[in-house]
Formats: structure tokens, sequence, C-alpha cells
């Protein structure tokens, strides 16, 4: 089916972190948005109430519902737990959730003939990499289940390509953090796990240290490597993946990184200037499942979809993640 005038995109997980960002992007786009979100992490408050329908992937009969009321033309696939140490603990969740829950909703595409599919990948299907940065055609071997699950679903979306034309691009994020600079959205996890809003926390007051998984790693100051890049980039590939193959542009992975590494230590510093504020630190010991660099090459979907990043240094996305969390989590919240 084509992409007619005044169809929608289907956002699952639209109320969530990167989610609600891409349905901002995809408005300032000029399309029309539907939300489908079970709300177990994702906010009401982040998407319009009339977009969303709370549900769940795991339901079937609503899938089809959903494509049978609704003009659909394209999805892009947010809903997923993505939690690296608790994929780790609970397999189970991960792979029942990201891909058996992923499985429904293409299969509820393809009956609807919706053959336009954005996916939210990740780094972690990567493993530990052999080199640095890394490319999209770098070996996959992800030490978790969450990189497992997300590895399963792009082998997936090459087979519905072939046997049904559904068209995808698959996104391999690398660390998303920061917030839309306008406000009203940002990371707000639940529990939170991730280090930047943890960290903020601490310069809040709220928690009393941050703890640094891990001290020994192989990297200049031993603590872990990551590619910090702004949740807003990371929804205007979205979009642009999406223009792309509204065009008849072919399936198409891309990593999204920013190719610069910042240790836990870097980011942590980074925090006390953008804060003006004291983080104490704990030295704790490693997290199961953490590589220990993860930097992306980010040539490919720069060259292809000519994405530009516009908060490529850390300090833009702490400063926005910073200027979220006081009004998200501040005293006067
Ligand atoms: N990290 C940490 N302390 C924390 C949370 C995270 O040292 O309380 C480290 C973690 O080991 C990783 C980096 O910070 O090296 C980024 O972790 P995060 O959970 O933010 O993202 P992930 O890399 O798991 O997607």
């Amino acid at each position: 089916m084509r992409f007619e005038k005044g169809m929608k995109v289907l956002v699952t997980g639209g109320a969530g972190y990167i989610g609600s960002h891409a349905v901002r992007r995809l408005k300032q786009a000029g399309f029309e948005t539907l939300v489908l979100d079970n709300l177990v992490y994702g906010h009401q408050a982040f998407v319009p109430a009339d977009e969303l329908i709370i549900g769940d992937l795991e339901d079937r009969d609503l899938l089809a519902r959903i494509f049978k009321e609704h003009e659909i033309g394209a999805v892009m696939h947010f809903a997923a737990y993505a939690y690296v140490g608790e994929s780790v603990t609970a397999p189970g969740k991960y792979y029942r959730n990201n891909v058996s829950s992923t499985l429904n909703l293409l299969d509820a595409m393809q009956q609807a003939g919706v053959l336009h599919f954005i996916f939210s990948s990740t780094c972690a299907t990567y493993g530990e990499p052999q080199v640095v940065p890394i490319a999209e055609d770098h070996p996959q071997n992800p030490i978790n289940p969450y990189g497992q699950s997300k590895l399963m679903v792009e082998q997936i979306l090459k087979d519905y390509d072939k046997a049904y034309a559904l068209k995808s691009i698959r996104l391999r994020y690398f660390n998303a953090a920061g917030a839309d600079p306008t406000g009203g959205i940002g990371e707000d996890h639940n529990p939170e796990t991730h280090l930047i809003p943890l960290v903020l926390d601490v310069a809040l007051g709220l928690r009393p240290h941050i703890t640094i998984f891990g001290t020994d790693y192989l990297t200049p100051d031993g603590t872990c490597i990551r590619d910090y890049i702004h949740v807003s980039d990371l929804a205007d590939a979205h979009v642009l993946g999406l223009e792309y193959l509204l065009k008849g542009g072919e399936s198409q992975v891309f990593n999204l990184g920013n190719g610069s590494g910042f240790s836990v230590r870097e980011v942590i510093d980074m925090a006390e200037q953008v804060t003006q504020k004291k983080i104490a630190v704990v030295e704790g010991l490693r997290r199961e499942g953490d590589p220990a660099i993860l930097v992306g090459s980010s040539a490919k979907v720069k060259a292809v979809l000519g994405w530009n990043p516009q908060f490529a240094d850390l300090h833009n996305i702490v400063s926005t993640a910073w200027s979220w969390h006081q009004k998200r989590f501040g005293a006067s919240s």
C-alpha cells in the first residue's frame, strides 16, 4: 500500500522517552500520528490525549482493529523493554515483549498491507566491538538478552522484506540522552537506571551519590565509554528514514551515534560543569552485560539520509537533560 496524504503514522511506545520525541518531530514534518502505548513505562502527558490508544502489542485483536479503523501508512516501533541489566536476569520478559510482540505487530501490518516500518534497534546488538568506531557491517554478537532480542527482530525484518516486501529502516541507537529544548518531554524512567538522569538526581540532592559500575575496564580512566546522542537528533533520523522509505527507498540499517566516546567519569565531570554541583561518586562493581566501549560511526546515515545532528556535543546533551530534570524532579515541580 502506498502512503497517501492524510494517512497516519502509528507510533508504538510513542508515550515513552524516545517515542514522544519522534511524535513531535513527525508532527513538525507534517505527519499525522497515532500512538499505541500500554503506559507501563510511557507517560500519558507526553502525547495528545486524542491520539493515544492505551493497549498492548500482545493483543492481536486490538492490533487488527487499529489497522482496520485507522488509515495507517507506516509504523514506527519504539515499544520495547530496554534495561540491559534486567534482560540478563529476566530474559523471558525481553524475548516475549521485544520479539514476540513485534511479530504480532508485523503480522498485523502485513495483513493490512502496511509496508513501511521504522525500527528501534541498538548498538547492544554488536556486543564487544572488535574495532571502534563501529560501522554497520561490524559483526553482531550481543552479550545480553536485550541486544539479542533486537538482533532477532533485525533478522525477522530482513525475512519480512523478502517474503512480503515490508520495507524497514533499522536504527541502531547508541546512548540516547538529553531532552527536547522546547520542554514538556524528557527522560523519566521508573525505575531509572540510566547514567545521566541518575547523575542529575545526585545534583538535585535526590540521591546521595552515583555508583560507577566498574573502574577496571581497559579504557584510559578504567570506566566504560559510551557514545551519547541527543534524543531530538535521534528523532530526526526516524523522520528522515520514513521519508526515505516513502520515496521508494530500500530497507536499510543505520547506526545513530555521534562518533565520539565519553567515559562514565567524563559524563560525571560534564554534569558537575553544567549543574555547578559537586557529584558524589562511589566506585562499584561492573554491571553484567556491559561492553567496555561502544562508539558508533554515523557516516552512513549522514551520507544516505542527510542526517545532521543539531546537539552533537556532550555539553548540549547534558544541558538539555538538566533543564528538563530540574523542571520534572526539582523541588518546585
Ligand atoms: N552506569 C554507571 N552507573 C549507573 C548507571 C550506568 O556507571 O548508575 C554506566 C554503565 O555501566 C554504562 C554507562 O554508564 O557504562 C551508560 O549506562 P546506561 O545505563 O545509561 O546506558 P546503556 O549503556 O546501558 O544503554
